[in-house]
């Protein structure tokens, strides 16, 4: 049956809301989203076209999109990108979606990384490569190196590295610091590493049952990848070295006494926009 673009999109977005939950403004702009690209269209087409009528081939492409995403699969995924920090970052199951908490993450990392001289920074997890590429960019004398235990992930972070050319990032499979070898010391070492506890319900639900769990839980304490950085970071870092590491919104107090512990000072957490503590830092030496 033939329908107008807009009664269609109409119709979807209540059916998406109610299928997965989501605020009316989601569902709207995941249904424009969806037909944009069945279309190849933007969103700003769409609206001035609404009353036209759907051709069977851009129904049939719309469809297999709808029914992806009524089946809980992510939009990122569905589209294989998600931006962060303004960069459009190819993104597949066998990564994290970007977050944009870990923008917090990145601006800290800027603050701490001289632009006017050479500076090493070490990426753990690295996963799509966010954190290593956008680092990058940004600081074009900076050497980066980035590393992640999944072959996969560290072929998609590479190929991120390749599309919007940040040519100083080297890239190593490892198990944290395991396969790094003599690379020689960091000045900056940041991660957003697994911090969800193994038990935690959310990982049953919305987008994170379609995310790489290695990814998202760390132990029944959601602590073992925290943990296990910040026991072996100080060898690795240069004289007065950051470490930068986001976690969850009730590990700050845990972060900083074990970073602590671990002989590191000026504990510091921050922030994110939705006002809980998610990025803390100390330096060493
Ligand atoms: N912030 C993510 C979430 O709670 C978890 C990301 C991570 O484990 N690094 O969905």
């Amino acid at each position: 049956m033939l329908s107008a673009i807009r009664d269609r999109l109409g119709a979807d977005q209540a059916q998406l809301m109610q299928a997965l939950a989501l605020d009316p403004c989601d569902a709207r702009l995941e249904t424009q989203l969806l037909m944009a690209a069945a279309l190849g269209v933007n969103r700003a087409w769409l609206l001035a076209h609404g009353e036209e009528m759907l051709a069977p081939a851009a129904a049939a492409r719309y469809a297999d999109l709808l029914e992806r995403r009524l089946a809980g699969e992510p939009i990122a995924y569905i589209f294989g990108a998600k931006e962060f920090y303004g960069l459009m970052f190819k993104v597949s199951p066998a990564v994290l979606i970007p977050r944009p908490e870990t923008e917090l993450l990145v601006e800290l990392a800027l603050a701490r990384i001289a632009a006017d001289r050479p500076c090493r920074v070490l990426d753990l997890g690295t996963g799509s490569g966010i954190i290593a590429v956008t680092l990058a960019r940004l600081r074009p004398l900076a050497e980066l190196v980035a590393l992640d235990v999944s072959p996969a992930a560290l072929a998609l972070a590479q190929e991120n590295a390749r599309n919007l050319e940040a040519s100083n990032v080297q890239f190593i499979e490892s198990d944290w610091f395991s396969a790094l070898g003599s690379v020689g010391k960091f000045d900056v070492i940041v991660s957003n590493p697994p911090y969800v506890s193994a038990g935690d319900p959310h990982l049953a639900h919305g987008d994170l049952r379609f995310e790489p769990p290695h990814a998202l839980a760390a132990g029944p304490s959601g602590r073992s990848a925290l943990a296990r950085i910040i026991a072996q970071a100080a060898p690795n870092m240069a004289t007065a070295g950051t470490l930068l590491l986001e976690h969850g919104y009730d590990q700050g107090e845990y972060t900083r006494a074990a970073l602590q512990q671990a002989g590191f000072h000026q504990c510091v957490t921050y922030h994110d926009l939705a006002g809980v503590e998610r990025v803390t830092l100390g330096t060493v030496g």
